[in-house]
């Protein structure tokens, strides 16, 4: 069962993996393996799962095949049809960050229940890596280099002798007409603006010229021009300078036309739900059932008075592989729904197909969501 740790593709590799896992955790359902042995071998899977995962989407910012194929199983999530179903409502309009009193960036959408929601930042970035949506660059962020946070950062300008905050900041103005150099506060008389040797009152910002400014400390008395500048967290209290602050790049989301056509093609779990529950079945998506030691997570489940069916979908652009059967298979050892079936777009490779019979999971196969939805619930029907 060794995976060759150079498989040039991550994400077959972590295909692989994951049904090395699958197999894994069979083994130990069925006592083959030592509660001890199981533990290890499946902690180091699951880490080379997430490696491998981690891999392929930033593969995907590369390679179109990569991107699609992560498509193809984003589809499938929940939260990520969430936000689609959003942009779908709203016309592609562009998904824009609201700051809040903490400073971080949140995505208000439209729920639909109606309410309002906010979508992970990181679940919008794994939608940038595999091109459902695109980003542009909204605005900068300075983060705490030790708290990590942003919400109580402040610009500070200090005295370059003594490092004190309590500096006055003069603007220096040339008064055209006679070539006075001074202080701003020395023109300043009342609201007006009175050159201080000429005795002429500037009755236009075109009569005099800013040169700069003129820092003073109120502390120890230095006088300079360019404050030394630095950032101070009053969350963690300590100060730091732009090279050491963590500067975070805070993006806007968009839809383009081509992605949005053909996530309406995917949208299966959505479109499945939509049929069942129109039949009056209650539905719940994603299906979270408890198990004898974990819950587990199905793409649905549906209820009706005879038991309970666990309903995975997965598509491809080919064939749905062996492995998401075997994950099923594994899901159910753990959890008992009354009935489990597989959904496939297009369909089960032979081997799936087999996997399928040999643990009594029902399939349904069609080219569309909806056609898999009708042959599900044909399915369900009849039980
Ligand atoms: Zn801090
Ligand atoms: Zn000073
Ligand atoms: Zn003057």
């Amino acid at each position: 069962m060794a995976t060759a740790e150079s498989t040039a593709d991550p994400l077959t590799e972590h295909d692989n993996l994951t049904s090395e896992l699958a197999n894994l955790e069979k083994q130990f359902a069925e006592r083959k393996l030592k509660p001890e042995e199981f533990e290890v071998l499946s902690r180091q899977l699951k880490e080379r799962i997430l490696r491998a995962e981690s891999q392929a989407y930033v593969m995907a910012r590369k390679d179109d095949s990569i991107a699609k194929r992560l498509r193809l199983r984003n589809y499938n999530d929940p939260a990520v049809q969430q936000v689609i179903e959003h942009f779908l409502r709203s016309n592609g309009k562009t998904l824009e960050p609201e700051f809040g009193a903490d400073r971080l960036p949140k995505y208000p959408i439209q729920a639909e229940a109606g309410e309002r929601v906010s979508v992970d930042r990181s679940l919008l970035l794994r939608m940038a890596d595999v091109g459902i949506v695109t980003e542009t660059l909204f605005e900068r962020i300075l983060h705490c280099p030790r708290c990590a946070s942003p919400s109580n950062v402040f610009l500070r300008f200090k005295c370059t002798q003594c490092g004190s905050i309590d500096i006055s900041i003069n603007r220096m103005i040339e008064h055209l007409h006679c070539g006075t150099i001074h202080q701003e506060s020395a023109f300043r008389v009342g609201k007006n603006l009175i050159c201080p040797t000429c005795k002429k009152l500037l009755q236009s910002a075109s009569e005099y010229r800013l040169i700069g400014v003129v820092c003073s400390c109120n502390s120890c008395r230095a006088h300079f021009e360019d404050p030394v500048e630095s950032f101070f967290c009053r969350k963690c209290m300590s100060e730091f300078e732009l090279p050491t602050g963590i500067v975070v790049d805070v993006f806007s989301y968009a839809m383009s036309k081509n992605s949005l056509n053909e996530a309406r093609r995917f949208l299966g779990v959505h479109a499945l739900t939509s049929i069942l529950r129109e039949r009056g079945f209650e539905v719940k998506s994603p299906g979270v059932m408890g198990g004898q030691t974990k819950e587990v997570v199905f793409s649905l489940l549906a209820y009706k008075e005879t038991g309970t069916i666990a309903i995975d979908l997965s598509q491809s652009d080919t064939e749905v592989e062996v492995e998401p059967v075997l994950e099923l298979y594994v899901k159910m050892l753990e959890a008992t729904p009354t009935v489990a079936i597989f959904g496939a777009i297009p369909r089960l490779s032979r081997r799936a197909r087999d996997v399928a019979s040999l643990h009594h999971i029902l399939v349904a196969q069609g080219s569309t969501p909806n056609e898999v939805g009708k042959k599900i619930l044909e399915i369900i029907e009849q039980m």
